[in-house]
């Protein structure tokens, strides 16, 4: 179990005041021991010294026997040992014992101290009397001459007895303070723990969620100011928490009820967020915290993911997904690493484009019978018209079947070109050849123009692999268009090979193309100038099908014009090394 913050506080100050007693009280009481030896080490000498004189006179006349009567008598007034010792360690006179059975005192450390250093003391078992004791030593000596050692001790179970009771007395008071201490410590504690258990406590609610949670606090002083801060702290988080709380709701509310299936993706692939669109298509009742490879299986999908994410851009596709076609984007998002993607669901504009497409090739294929009928019989009425009123009607009609037959023609073109399983007949082809024969077909409308043609082809150029029959369709537009919209000049073609490409220039002399008009030439249907488009029987699909044939190829186009100059188209195809 884990301790409270008032034991452990109160622990650790109980055991420091202790331990502080305990030493202050060993000191202390070592000091005083020391201290009260000292004194009645000082006691002893002033005694050996008051007693010096009387006892030299008794030694120096060797009245040896009124010197012992002397001692005793003074030793058991006083309570104190007395020793006489003569220089060569023999005792003369004892007040306890007597001196005839006494052991040489010659080698008592005493009496060595107080031969050579003038005093001696000592703090030891005596032997004689079977007890511990403090002796003190001084000289007997006279001009020099020494008489012997003069010894007076005290028992030191005296000293010890009174050592005891000063000892039990410092104990007593060291309790005391002990307690005192410890009560006073235990409420300091207290005072202060209680506040601080407040605070983890109200913490570990908020960490838990309860944002209601606040420190009471009864007291005064830097504490109560925690409490304030740390309450004030808990009203601002529960407020962020609640805006953030109503944020996300509110973007959750907004991504539910986005009709395109969404997805959102983490770092390492897995969903944090969908909607019900997403789920509705991928059959799972939830998504949220699987891999998206778990939830989505197309392949397609999971390419255009990874693409996404390796090259860390956006990209779109159409994918197939449970029957409905989709227009798949996946962004990626560079700050928080994170993919979304999202599905715009194109099945039916897909069904509407195709049903556009098939009735334009429908009615092109209706229409191709009757024209082609219709320009046949007003050839024949042309030829047998008398009239010259007649003639002009009739070249008149001929010429508007033509256009309604050429716009037929593209049309049909354009749509086997957009025809998802449209397959080019590829073969190795020569594109200076393809540019001879295309110029035979124009040789007679060039001739009525008085234009000239100027074909440039390098030599030894690389073949391309290219369907025959749709490039020469596209070179024939481009060449038919150049011969249309140039009045006087020359028409150059120029075929030459650079990096990896077989490039095809065709450059005229002709009215130009404005600026703002050249982006949109490549559209169908769009004609810079319709009344002089119409005139020339031009039907406005024609660079639709260029672009069309050429993108099949895995090629490019280009157009440079400056109106009133002229205009020049390149066209890129790739040579099979690079192809
Ligand atoms: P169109 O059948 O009208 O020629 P295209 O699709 O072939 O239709 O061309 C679209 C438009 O681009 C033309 O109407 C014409 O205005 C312009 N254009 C194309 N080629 C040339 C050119 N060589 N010189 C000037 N204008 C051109």
């Amino acid at each position: 179990m884990r301790k409270s913050l008032f034991a452990k506080l109160f622990i650790g100050y109980f055991c420091i005041i202790v331990a502080l007693s305990f030493s202050i009280l060993f000191l202390s009481f070592r000091a005083f021991r020391e201290q009260y030896i000292n004194t009645l080490s000082a006691h002893l000498h002033n005694l050996c010294v008051a007693i010096e004189p009387k006892i030299m006179r008794y030694v120096e006349q060797g009245k040896l026997q009124e010197l012992n009567a002397y001692i005793k008598e003074l030793g058991a007034a006083i309570n104190t040992r007395l020793t006489v010792v003569e220089p060569e360690g023999r005792v003369l006179a004892d007040s306890e014992e007597d001196p005839a059975a006494m052991n040489n005192h010659k080698n008592r450390p005493e009496i060595i101290s107080a031969l050579t250093a003038g005093m001696g003391r000592s703090l030891r078992f005596s032997s004689t009397v079977g007890e511990e004791m403090l002796y003190v030593a001084l000289p007997l000596r006279k001009e020099d001459r020494l008489f012997g050692t003069l010894r007076t001790s005290l028992f030191l179970k005296e000293i010890n007895a009174f050592l005891g009771n000063l000892k039990t007395t410092i104990i007593n008071a060291a309790l005391i303070a002990i307690v005192l201490s410890v009560t006073l410590t235990f409420f300091i504690t207290r005072r202060f723990s209680r506040p601080l258990s407040n605070l983890i406590s109200t913490s570990k609610k908020i960490a838990e969620g309860d944002f209601d949670a606040k420190i009471q606090l009864d007291q005064e002083g830097e504490l109560l100011d925690l409490a304030r801060s740390f309450n004030e702290m808990t009203e601002r988080i529960r407020d962020l928490f609640a805006e953030q709380r109503s944020q996300k709701e509110e973007l959750l509310g907004i991504i539910a009820s986005i009709q395109e299936p969404l997805l959102v993706l983490d770092r390492d692939g897995k969903i944090i967020l969908t909607n019900d669109s997403f789920k509705k298509i991928v059959n799972a009742q939830t998504a949220e915290g699987k891999f998206y490879w778990e939830v989505l299986r197309k392949t397609q999908v999971i390419d255009l993911i990874q693409r996404a994410v390796e090259a860390q851009g956006n990209f779109t596709e159409e994918i197939e997904l449970q029957e409905n076609v989709y227009l798949v984007s996946v962004g990626f998002l560079d700050m928080r690493k994170e993919v979304v993607l999202i599905l715009h669901d194109v099945t039916e504009i897909k069904k509407l484009e195709k049903v556009k497409k098939d009735f334009v090739v429908n009615v092109s294929h209706e229409l191709r019978t009757p024209l082609t009928a219709i320009k046949g019989f007003v050839e024949t009425l042309e030829e047998d018209a008398s009239d010259h009123e007649q003639a002009r009607y009739l070249a008149i009609i001929r010429k508007h079947t033509d256009r309604l037959i050429n716009i037929v023609q593209d049309l049909i073109s354009l749509s086997e070109l957009e025809e998802a399983s449209f397959k080019l007949q590829t073969e190795t082809v020569s594109v200076p050849d393809i540019i001879e024969e295309i110029v035979k077909i124009f040789e007679q409308r060039l001739k009525k123009k008085n234009i000239a043609v100027e074909r440039i082809c390098d030599k030894g150029l690389p073949l391309v692999q290219g369907d025959v029959f749709r490039l020469e369709q596209m070179f024939i537009n481009l060449v038919d268009n150049a011969i249309k919209y140039t009045e006087k000049g020359k028409i150059s073609i120029r075929v030459s090979h650079d990096d990896g490409y077989i490039v095809t220039k065709i450059q005229d002399t002709g009215i130009g193309i404005s600026p703002g008009e050249l982006s949109r030439i490549f559209e169908r249907f769009y004609v810079v100038d319709k009344s002089r488009s119409k005139e020339l029987g031009g039907t406005g699909l024609g660079l639709a099908i260029v672009k069309h044939i050429i993108s099949l190829h895995a090629g490019k186009i280009d157009v440079k014009s400056t109106p009133g100059e002229g205009t020049c188209f390149t066209v890129f195809l790739p040579c099979p090394a690079t192809a």
